[in-house]
């Protein structure tokens, strides 16, 4: 049966209006994931992989050639000195924490130039939540240059608080918007905050969170000058199929720094038991520009199409991209919750489950999500989420194939604005 057949006819007619519209739009995303595959590739031939590197390591995990190689292949695709990816680092959060923590110190501020940071990071840092274990519970400050009205960066802003505050050792730069109103950063501003950063201070070090950012662009911050970098397995550089994980990259001593809070002073990067998830991870890596670049033209697809319907879509479908987080608005609490129970109905996984709104402890209203995902809690696979309140605001993200994303969102439109 054709998969259209269901689709009421108007529906169909925009379909067909969309795709033209959007062609160009997505060869430029396919152009990306292109030369992406083609760094990614280099680095796997580089580094002549092969199948002695997908043995099953156990114990203290000495000699893992395998592990090495996959630490290897990272840093030379997010053209870094050194990378540590490691099933032991359990998300994202985690992989940010052990950063910050392996280099920060009691007395050392860290100073976040994008506003405020991500909901998870404000409890490691001790903004919120009980403190204890945070940053502020190992006497390390927080400071914070806030976004201009607009959403952009403060690069004044940020220059005059680094030449007044001695005590900054690390400067943080939150890429993908999260949660958050503000517009992601492309990679090209993350560059004007790290040249406006090192026009002031040489010393401090540049930590970039990039979840969500991996392969949507053909640079990565570490390329540009960030010091370290850290993200989730479950996000764009696991492509969906591996199952837990995170990496740090970044300067060879800071990455190490970083191996010796994840594990202990002695051990570092060099323990670590990969059980058998290499092969997983590496073929992850290998197949993440692919994957990235079908959910971002999964999104560009949900834009055009909801703008057509006169749903305030951010970005726009016409806006370039950074990350993979689409938001639409509904502007009423009906087709809001209606369409993220059809996003749900149109997964692969948990297809017969209903969400309703319910209360989330840490969230002041009731929260909406929907997420039919192989992967516990995976977000680079199709799933949505926001708080149900004006002006109902959908996060919409992720899509391991464009065909799933343009099926799941052309039948919840369907169900919303035709009823069945
Ligand atoms: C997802 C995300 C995190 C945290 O990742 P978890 O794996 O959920 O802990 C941090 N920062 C940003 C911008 C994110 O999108």
């Amino acid at each position: 049966m054709n998969w259209k057949t269901s689709l009421n006819p108007e529906l169909v007619e925009k379909i067909a209006k969309i795709e033209d519209k959007i062609q160009e739009k997505r060869a430029h995303v396919q152009e990306v994931a292109l030369n992406n595959q083609n760094k990614v590739l280099d680095a796997f031939r580089h580094h002549n992989v092969n199948e002695g590197h997908f043995q099953f390591s156990s114990g203290y995990g000495f000699d893992d050639l395998g592990r090495d190689v996959l630490d290897a292949i990272y840093a030379e695709a997010f053209g870094a000195e050194a990378a540590m990816v490691r099933p032991q680092i359990v998300s994202g959060t985690h992989a940010i924490a052990t950063a910050l923590m392996g280099v920060l110190r009691p007395g050392d501020e860290l100073c976040y130039i994008t506003g405020e940071p991500y909901d998870t990071l404000q409890e490691v840092i001790g903004i919120t939540g009980d403190k204890v274990g945070s940053l502020a519970d190992y006497n390390i400050t927080y400071s914070q240059v806030d976004l201009l009205e607009d959403g952009k960066a403060d690069l004044e802003g940020i220059r005059r608080h680094l030449k007044e505050n001695d005590a900054i050792k690390v400067v943080g730069i939150q890429r993908s918007r999260g949660y958050a109103l503000r517009p992601s950063f492309m990679v090209s501003e993350v560059k004007d905050m790290i040249d406006a950063v090192r026009s002031v201070r040489d010393d401090v070090i540049i930590f970039v969170d990039n979840c969500y950012g991996e392969f949507s662009e053909e640079v990565e911050p570490t390329e540009l000058g960030a010091d370290l970098m850290a993200g989730s397995l479950i996000k764009n550089p696991g492509a969906g199929i591996v199952p837990t994980g995170g990496y740090i990259a970044g300067k060879k001593q800071y990455v190490e720094m970083s191996g010796i809070q994840l594990t202990a002073p002695g051990i570092g990067v060099e323990e670590g038991a990969m059980l058998s998830i290499t092969p997983t991870m590496l073929q992850g890596f290998f197949m993440a520009p692919h994957m990235v670049s079908q959910a971002i033209q999964g999104a560009i697809f949900t834009a055009a199409l909801l703008e057509e319907y006169g749903m305030k879509a951010d970005p726009l479908w016409t806006e370039d991209r950074t990350d993979l987080i689409q938001t639409v608005e509904f502007g009423n609490r009906d087709d809001m919750v209606k369409f993220c129970q059809a996003i749900q109905h149109f997964s692969p996984v948990n297809a017969n489950v209903q969400p309703e709104p319910a209360a989330m402890p840490g969230y002041e209203d009731e929260i909406i999500m929907a997420s039919g995902s192989f992967v516990q809690g995976s977000t680079s696979e199709l799933s949505c989420d926001g708080p149900v309140r004006a002006p109902y605001r959908l996060y919409i993200q992720g899509g391991l194939s464009y065909e799933h994303v343009k099926l799941a969102i052309t039948h919840a439109v369907n169900e919303v604005v035709y009823g069945s």
